[in-house]
């Protein structure tokens, strides 16, 4: 037997033996916070992977990883899928603010804080976004000032997913005014349980609140927690942004998967539409056309994301996160385009007993699909960095 088909083999007799019923199919991923608790299964779950170290399966041993190359990623990611299992865990701690620490963080920092992470230990919040600071996030102003072996934050970010559930934010802020607009930005790690950060929930038309503002009043991080050179937090943070373009695009082999498993489309079609009784085929000839080309563009795709996995040589993401980040995002929207034509008119549905349940769900999961064109930079800004920076065009 080769070596890849042992490893294979190894990984779905223990998938099989330690992922519990519970995990399998629809249902919560964690995401590390202290403040949400774990049922029994996700728990147990999220406990063996991570001593296994599959978490962060590419992650250094000494780190809570288990160090497998991508061919071994890929083929944990396929069992992962044949058995239909949910992630153990995913979130800003092991998708972006780890991959980050190992790249830019001293010896200290890792140890600190990678193994914890690994294990689900503590909920991380983004801190980049302010009131006047998004896509031009280079004009950010919250501020950090030294004052012995500590920093006292001052400012305000907003849209910080999470904020009421979070444990820690990585934050971007001016370590230096007197510095030009992308010198004099340091990346930071605080405490988010603290009488200095408070956080606000903004409310949203649906009367959910997936987002907050965040607001530091004398906040205090240790000098220790500066991730990279101070000043330098441009260019790191820059790299924690590749991370969470790959998540979004599901190539990040340097962070765990986000694994939701979902009904597939053509399913949904065959249940929702009127089928040929012989064949099973869809009748309408124009739902079944549609269908078919957004088959053929997601088949494309996932190629294309097995490929970047292939060749990631360098763990780090490149520009190429930009161009699937951005056609990733397009796919899940027209997915949910397509499911809510199947649906008619009770796709539009928004409450009421009139509509069946799975129709007002889908209405609101069609919504918040739109924000992902705006999360994680909008689409304007990655098509700005794929005609700069992959297609070399002039500025
Ligand atoms: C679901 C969701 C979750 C989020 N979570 C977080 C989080 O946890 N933490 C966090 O810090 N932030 C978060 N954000 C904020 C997000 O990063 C910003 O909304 C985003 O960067 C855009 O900034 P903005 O909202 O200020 O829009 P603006 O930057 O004001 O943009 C407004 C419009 O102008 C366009 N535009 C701006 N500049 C250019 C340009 N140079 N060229 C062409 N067009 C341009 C934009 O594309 C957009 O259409 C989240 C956003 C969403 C939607």
């Amino acid at each position: 037997m080769s070596e890849t088909a042992e490893f294979r083999a190894d990984t779905r007799a223990w998938l099989q033996e330690n992922c519990p019923p519970g995990a399998r199919g629809a249902g919560l991923v964690p995401w590390g916070s202290r403040k949400v608790e774990l049922p029994g299964d996700s728990r147990v779950w999220l406990d063996n992977m991570a001593a296994k170290g599959w978490t962060v399966p590419t992650w250094p041993k000494a780190y809570g990883g288990a160090e497998l190359d991508p061919t071994q990623y890929l083929i944990l990611l396929e069992e992962l899928r044949r058995i239909n299992a949910r992630s153990p865990l995913i979130g800003r701690g092991v998708n972006y603010i780890g991959p980050t620490i190992l790249d830019f963080g001293t010896d200290e920092q890792k140890a600190r804080w990678l193994p914890g992470m690994a294990r689900g230990e503590g909920g991380w919040c983004m801190g980049y976004s302010e009131p006047g600071a998004g896509s031009d996030l280079a004009s950010l102003s919250t501020k950090a000032e030294r004052e012995g072996d500590q920093y006292i934050i001052n400012g305000r970010k907003i849209w910080t997913s999470d904020a009421t559930h979070g444990d820690y934010i990585f934050a971007l802020v001016r370590t230096d005014n007197a510095a030009a607009k992308h010198d004099g930005i340091s990346l930071i790690l605080i405490d988010m349980d603290q009488p200095g950060v408070q956080v606000r929930p903004i409310r949203l038309i649906s009367g959910n609140s997936p987002f907050c503002e965040t607001l530091f009043e004398d906040a205090t991080a240790s000098a220790m927690d500066i991730i990279g050179p101070i000043n330098q937090g441009w260019t790191v943070g820059k790299r924690l942004l590749q991370y969470e373009r790959s998540t979004h695009a599901g190539i990040n082999i340097s962070g765990a998967q986000g694994r939701v498993a979902e009904t597939p489309l053509p399913e949904i079609f065959s249940r929702l539409l009127p089928t040929d009784d012989a064949t099973g085929r869809i009748l309408d000839t124009d739902q079944r056309a549609a269908l078919l080309k957004w088959q053929m563009r997601q088949r494309t795709y996932e190629m294309t994301q097995r490929r970047a996995i292939e060749e990631a040589q360098a763990r780090a993401p490149g520009f190429t996160s930009s161009v699937v980040k951005l056609i990733g995002t397009l796919l899940k929207q027209e997915r949910d385009e397509l499911h809510l034509t199947a649906l008619g008119s009770n796709g539009l549905g928004w409450e009421g007993e009139a509509f069946p349940k799975e129709a007002l769900k889908h209405t609101r999961t069609w919504l918040q699909q739109k924000s992902l064109t705006i999360a994680g930079g909008t689409k304007e800004i990655q098509l700005n960095i794929i005609a700069k920076r992959v297609l070399g065009l002039p500025d």
